[in-house]
């Protein structure tokens, strides 16, 4: 008797352990991706980040002009975020790992106290 209850406690153990870590699941953004920074050509680090919808334009010519475009010739990883467009796609409801550039975060900080680009 005292081994099935024993088995119980372990099975209730492993349930909940798997409930907590399908919960903090963070999905990759950084799989197949260099950890080098395409502007700068230093190592990133990998984060957790928050996806921002409606930040990426959804037309070319909107891309290639304003504040996006500085922001993707100068800093492309400065780790505010994870840049996404307005449509919501599976997992990019919440968080997911992705790099973040040393040299972007202070090109991203000089850029928001000159007023390059928009606050968050
Ligand atoms: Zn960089």
């Amino acid at each position: 008797m005292k081994a099935i209850s024993s088995s119980l406690h372990l099975a209730t153990f492993l349930i909940v352990a798997l409930a907590l870590a399908a919960c903090t699941h963070l999905e990759d953004d950084t799989t197949g991706k260099s950890d080098i920074c395409e502007v700068h050509h230093v190592r990133m680090t990998k984060r957790p980040l928050s996806f921002r919808h409606g930040m990426i334009p959804m037309s070319k010519v909107e891309g290639e002009k304003g504040w996006w475009k500085h922001r993707m010739d100068h800093y492309p990883h400065p780790g505010d975020c994870i840049p996404a467009t307005n449509i919501v796609l599976p997992g990019q409801e919440s968080r997911a790992l992705s790099f973040v550039c040393p040299v972007c975060q202070q090109a991203h900080a000089r850029a928001l106290s000159s007023g390059l680009a928009p606050a968050p």
